[in-house]
Parts: C-alpha cells; sequence; structure tokens
C-alpha cells in the first residue's frame, strides 16, 4: 500500500474505522470501508484502460461523492489530479487541459458538449462520472493485485491546483503529496488537538468547493482524522440551512461570503447553529464588522486565517486556545516561518508595524508553477514564496492582510487599500456586501468606488453613504463614486471578483 500517498490517508482510515461514515452527499452515504473500496475497484478500472503513473487526470465535477471516488483512485495509482471548475465554458477548459496536458477526462455527461468544443476532445480518454461506480464485481479482488507503487512524497506531483484567476489567468500550482498531507498535520496540530476534535464522530460541513484548494485541503483532513464529510453540489442557502438542521455538523470551514449568507437568512437561530464547535474562515478578508454580528446574532465564532493555493493551502489562523484577534489572519501555522519584508527589494525584514510583503517558509509550500519557470522563479526565491500580498505583523506575532499588491488603489498619489475601506462600508447597517476598487481618472490618475449590495428591504441614498464614509475615513479614501447593485461578481469559491468590476468600469465610465 503506498502509505506515502493521499491515497495512503483514505487507506489508513479504513483499517481504523471501516464502519464510520466517510461521506455523505444528498442522500447517499458511504463508511470508510466502502469508500476505499469504490476508489480500489476505480484505480483498477483505470488501470485496465492503460493509466500510468504520473498520467494526468481532468476532473471536472461539482463536490460529490464521485469527485472523492475519484481523487483517492488517482493518488492509488501515482497519477497527477487536474483541478477544473465545472462551472467554466469551453475556452476556459481548453486553456487548462493545454496547460496541463492533461490525457484522461472526468465529467458528467453534460459536459461532453463542453469538451467537444475544446481542441483537446480526441487525445483525452472521456470517463463519466455517472458510470464511475458501476466497474464490475471482481474488481476489489483485482485491486489487491494492484502494483504496490513506488511515491516519491516529496517529487511527485499529487495534484495540479489551478490558482483562483482572481488577478489574472490562472496558474498550475504543484503541490506534492508531501505538501498536501503536511498541511493536513499541521492543521490537526494547530486546531484539532487543541479542540480535541477530529476522532470519528466529528462531522465537517464541506461545502467549499473541492476543485479549489481550501476544500482540496480540508477534505483530506476530514479523511485523515476519520471525521463524516458532509458536502453540498452548491451553496444554496435554503439547503445549506437544511443540511445543517438535519446532520449537525461540528466543523465548518468556510469563506466569507457564505458566512455573510447565513448571517443573513431570515430564520436561522443561535441553535441551529449550536453544533458547530470550530468554525473557520479564509481566502478572502472577514470583515470585522460580520464576525461580530455572527458572534451577537448566532454566538458562533469565526476564526479567520489565510491560505493560498501556493501553500495547500494553509500558513495562518487565529488560535482555537489563546488569544484571537477579530481583523487578523492569527498566527503562523506550526513549523511554518512568515516574514514582512520591504516591497522593493523584497529581502529587508520590517519591524512589526509597517506594511510589506508577506513571503512564507514551511513544507506546504509549493513545488513550482507547472511549466512555468518565469513565474516560480518570482514566486520562490531563496526558499521563501513570495505571496504578493501586502501584510503587517503586530508586536505579538499576529499578522494582518491589508491587501493584494495588485489590487493597491494609488488616488492622487496617496495609497489607499480597498479592505480598509470595505471594513468601514461594511459597518453601514443597510450594506450587505460591497467591493471598493480603483477606476482610471485623466486628474487623479485612479480614484476610488464602491460598488454596494444592501440588505433586502433596505435603502440608503448615495449622499448619506458617503456622508457614513467621510465621519470614519480621511478624505482621500472615501470612494468619490458608489454604485448600487443586485449581486457582486463572483469566483466559484465565492470570492468577489475585483478585477470584473475593474474591467466593466473601463468599459463604460460612469
Ligand atoms: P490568482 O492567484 O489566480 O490571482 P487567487 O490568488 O485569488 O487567484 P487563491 O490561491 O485561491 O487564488 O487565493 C489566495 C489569495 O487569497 C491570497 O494570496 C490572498 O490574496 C487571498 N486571501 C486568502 N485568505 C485571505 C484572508 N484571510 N484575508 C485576505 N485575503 C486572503
Ligand atoms: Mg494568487
Amino acid at each position: 500500500i503506498p502509505v506515502l500517498s493521499l491515497y495512503g490517508l483514505l487507506e489508513r482510515s479504513a483499517r481504523l474505522y471501516p464502519t464510520c461514515k466517510a461521506v455523505i452527499d444528498g442522500d447517499r452515504e458511504m463508511t470508510y470501508m466502502e469508500l476505499k473500496d469504490a476508489a480500489d475497484r476505480f484505480a483498477v478500472n483505470l488501470d485496465n484502460r492503460g493509466f500510468q503513473k504520473d498520467d494526468r487526470i481532468a476532473i471536472m465535477l461539482p463536490n460529490c461523492l464521485e469527485y472523492i471516488i475519484a481523487y483517492y483512485a488517482t493518488h492509488r495509482l501515482g497519477g497527477m489530479v487536474v483541478q477544473v471548475n465545472p462551472l467554466y465554458k469551453s475556452s476556459e477548459l481548453d486553456y487548462i487541459l493545454r496547460d496541463s496536458g492533461a490525457n484522461w477526462f472526468i465529467g458528467r455527461e453534460v459536459q461532453r458538449e463542453i469538451l467537444a468544443l475544446t481542441s483537446f476532445s480526441e487525445r483525452l480518454t472521456f470517463i463519466s462520472a455517472e458510470k464511475l461506480m458501476e466497474t464490475g464485481t471482481d474488481l476489489s479482488r483485482k485491486a489487491k493485485e494492484l502494483a504496490v507503487l513506488d511515491i516519491d512524497p516529496k517529487e511527485d506531483v499529487a495534484v495540479l491546483q489551478y490558482t483562483g484567476g482572481t488577478t489574472g489567468k490562472s496558474k498550475g500550482v504543484m503541490l506534492t503529496h508531501f505538501n498536501l498531507i503536511s498541511n493536513v498535520f499541521q492543521d490537526f496540530a494547530f486546531t484539532a488537538n487543541a479542540l480535541q476534535l477530529q476522532s470519528p464522530g466529528e462531522r465537517m460541513l464541506g461545502l467549499t468547493p473541492l476543485f479549489h484548494v481550501f476544500g482540496n485541503g480540508r477534505l483530506n483532513s476530514a479523511i485523515y482524522a476519520g471525521s463524516t464529510y458532509i458536502t453540498l453540489e452548491k451553496f444554496e442557502i435554503d439547503k445549506v440551512v437544511d443540511l445543517i438542521r438535519t446532520h449537525r455538523p461540528t466543523i465548518f470551514p468556510g469563506v466569507p461570503t457564505m458566512y455573510i449568507a447565513l448571517l443573513n437568512h431570515p430564520d436561522l437561530t443561535a441553535d441551529d447553529l449550536c453544533c458547530f464547535k470550530y468554525c473557520s474562515c479564509g481566502s478572502a478578508p472577514l470583515p470585522i464588522e460580520i464576525i461580530q454580528q455572527f458572534e451577537k446574532k448566532l454566538r458562533v465564532t469565526i476564526l479567520e486565517g489565510f491560505g493560498m493555493s501556493e501553500t495547500s493551502p494553509t500558513t495562518h489562523r487565529n488560535p482555537v486556545i489563546g488569544q484571537k484577534k477579530q481583523g487578523s489572519i492569527g498566527i503562523p501555522y506550526p513549523n511554518t516561518d512568515a516574514k514582512i519584508v520591504d516591497l522593493k527589494t523584497g529581502v529587508h525584514e520590517l519591524p512589526a508595524g509597517e506594511r510589506g510583503e508577506l513571503i512564507i517558509k514551511g513544507p506546504q509550500v509549493m513545488k513550482g508553477y507547472w511549466e512555468n519557470p518565469e513565474e516560480t522563479a518570482t514566486a520562490l526565491r531563496d526558499g521563501w514564496l513570495y505571496t504578493g500580498d501586502i501584510a503587517t505583523m503586530d508586536e505579538e506575532g499576529y499578522f494582518y492582510i491589508v491587501g493584494r499588491k495588485k489590487d493597491m488603489i494609488i488616488a492622487s498619489g496617496y495609497n489607499v487599500y480597498p479592505i480598509e475601506v470595505e471594513d468601514i462600508i461594511y459597518q453601514h447597517p443597510a450594506v450587505k456586501e460591497t467591493c471598493v476598487y480603483g477606476v482610471p481618472d485623466s486628474y487623479r490618475g485612479e480614484t476610488v468606488k464602491a460598488a454596494i449590495v444592501l440588505k433586502k428591504g433596505k435603502s440608503v441614498t448615495e449622499q448619506e453613504i458617503r456622508e457614513f464614509c467621510v465621519q470614519r475615513l480621511a478624505r482621500y479614501k472615501v470612494p468619490r463614486s458608489f454604485e448600487f447593485r443586485e449581486q457582486l461578481p463572483k469566483s466559484a469559491v465565492g470570492k468577489i471578483l475585483r478585477r470584473i468590476l475593474m474591467e466593466e468600469g473601463t468599459q463604460s465610465p460612469t
């Protein structure tokens, strides 16, 4: 058994907790034994079709049982999972298939059409997710005969994790077995041990997409721990609330927009959420106002953390036991080093309180970008990962994200960081969501603009919101224009897409 691979996590839990529930997906469930069995059988199926070690298999599925089976089966054979957003259209899919060189593809029947529109449908072996579990009965016996693979955990890439594409074209991040497993152990040491969590019997609400590193990483945590991973194909708030009421999950790794949606649900109460022992939040800034309202209304503490595709995903988190700081991403995970360095040279470490680039070192840091030595050389220097995020550290070693280098607005020569302005706008009682960004201005270079979604039934004028900001922010940070919208563009993981708003802004200046 290749214990040094991600598959080894599943194999171990199947041995220790064979009858515990591993996954609940709608009305389907599987125990650990059944999940391992299904992964083994699918591995035999792939092997019979000629799958080789290091083959790349694109999985284009929403969160579902088939994804999980295909994921561990691939690792059983030493293949690479190429993560594909199931909402992608043919041109986006074409890019990932070209870039990754995938030779296998798992998707739903409906995706055959999208695949047919790419230049790769001939090269790829299509495997229909609907038929993934129909693999014959003699296969589990054969699984025992599958060669024991010699996986080199530090060299062999387990996942090609395409980045969120928030700031541009997404890049393929090479995550090795060692990277991803390291993060499972770091996560376990930092949070689960502290809470004595993650014995079998814990239930993780797995709503962050599995094709995204955050969903993927925490799936591995749940599988290693022998917890039950409860999932849903799509984040639809009423279904989520039903799922919480039915299955009483104990662990919830979420993203800010999920917490905002729960907060705005008309009849969700603190009693509904009293099952949560541990809620974390990452992937985008979590406004302090949301943490406070959530605590007040639903009596749940959200622990903010930080992660990236490049770091498998987590590097920082507020601790379960010990001081938590709202507005901070917390302290580095065990066995992780983090520093703030000056933006110009990237070398000099800055004292507490000063703004610079956040750089990270640790076993969870990627091997590099797939076939992209230039980007790799920019991101990985002297063993440090340059995150492209501007941050500060306080005297006690807690880190604060100020914003991405690329998002900084320069208005009349002043630096404005969108997060700071958004934090203020979120304090307005009528505001549900907001995104602040720069728009070109012939006189000032750039000016600050805010897009706002109001809470249901609330109204407010542009003048009132401006006045609210003027009272709380230096004049140059106050948005010069506000736009009220029904909704904001979001990525599949629920990140608000500033880039799309900026592009719209330059097409039709208001
Ligand atoms: P791309 O690199 O393609 O532009 P992306 O950076 O959004 O996309 P991910 O790897 O999914 O893709 O996201 C990592 C980024 O998310 C970080 O670099 C950081 O900017 C942001 N992020 C994550 N957690 C937080 C947080 N708690 N607060 C603020 N920003 C965060
Ligand atoms: Mg990035």
